[in-house]
């Protein structure tokens, strides 16, 4: 991602074919070639280009003669040239992501932003992956970094460098062997796979395993399992196993 956003602008002849199409037009136009190899050909009006192949699989510059160039991007069957005609001015610039501003970075000062899954410094270009699910805290963690808010069975906020304060760490100590099995009565761990889930620590022996909830628990139920909103009954709440036998929440068709 260290590649400059290229642009190219001037009187150009645009060609392109593909998809049973062929079309040429002539105008004068800015060409916006990205890092990931989009090329777009902008004219006068509109948002939208007149002419594009997005993310293709190779871009090449030409030089035809001193001032002028010839851009091609080809595709799996398709084509874009872009040929100046006289005169043409380039360009380089460096781009990043554009993201919801979150924070500042505490290395470099450089702006942070939440763009695409992970929090990045447009100066430094740190990246810091986030879950999924994983909203911005209004809190800023000792180190500088800003946190966010999670919800595993809690709402845990913690800061966005799995490094500096671990999503796994917080989990396992609020929630390590906090259930009991509802089979062998074993405490019930909480074990990273890919994901974070609870399995009963007689594994092998035993093979419960259950979801993190991805919500706030409300009581345990009979069983030893915590209990979750019924998202489906209301403002009811029930078992984390849906089949459990305790949970009298649970409707008689399900038993
Ligand atoms: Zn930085
Ligand atoms: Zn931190
Ligand atoms: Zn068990
Ligand atoms: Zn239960």
């Amino acid at each position: 991602m260290t590649r400059p956003v290229r642009v190219y602008a001037g009187e150009c002849t645009v060609t392109y074919s593909g998809n049973s199409e062929l079309r040429t037009q002539r105008g004068r136009v800015v060409v916006v070639h990205k890092p990931d190899d989009t090329v777009l050909v902008h004219d006068a009006e509109g948002y939208q280009p007149v002419a594009w192949l997005t993310r293709a699989s190779a871009v090449h510059l030409e030089q035809t003669e001193e001032g002028a160039f010839a851009l091609v991007a080809v595709d799996d069957g398709e084509q874009l040239r872009v040929e100046s005609e006289g005169d043409s001015s380039r360009a380089s610039h460096a781009a990043t992501p554009a993201g919801t501003p979150v924070g500042t970075c505490p290395d470099c000062e450089g702006s942070l932003v939440r763009a695409r899954g992970a929090v990045t410094c447009l100066d430094c270009r740190a990246e810091y992956g986030l879950p999924r699910d994983a909203a911005m805290a209004d809190s800023t963690c000792d180190c500088g970094l800003p946190r966010m808010a999670v919800v595993r069975g809690a709402r845990f906020e913690i800061c966005v460098d799995r490094d500096c304060e671990g999503l796994d760490a917080a989990v396992r100590e609020r929630f390590d062997r906090e259930w009991s099995c509802p089979d062998c009565d074993g405490d019930l761990r909480v074990v990273r796979e890919r994901t974070l889930f609870l399995r009963c620590e007689s594994h092998p022996d035993c093979d419960e395993t259950f979801a993190l909830p991805r919500e706030e628990v409300a009581g345990t139920c009979d069983c030893g399992l915590p209990r979750v909103q019924a998202t489906a009954r209301g403002d009811n709440t029930c078992c984390l196993d849906s089949d459990c036998a305790e949970d009298e929440t649970t409707p008689e068709a399900g038993r």
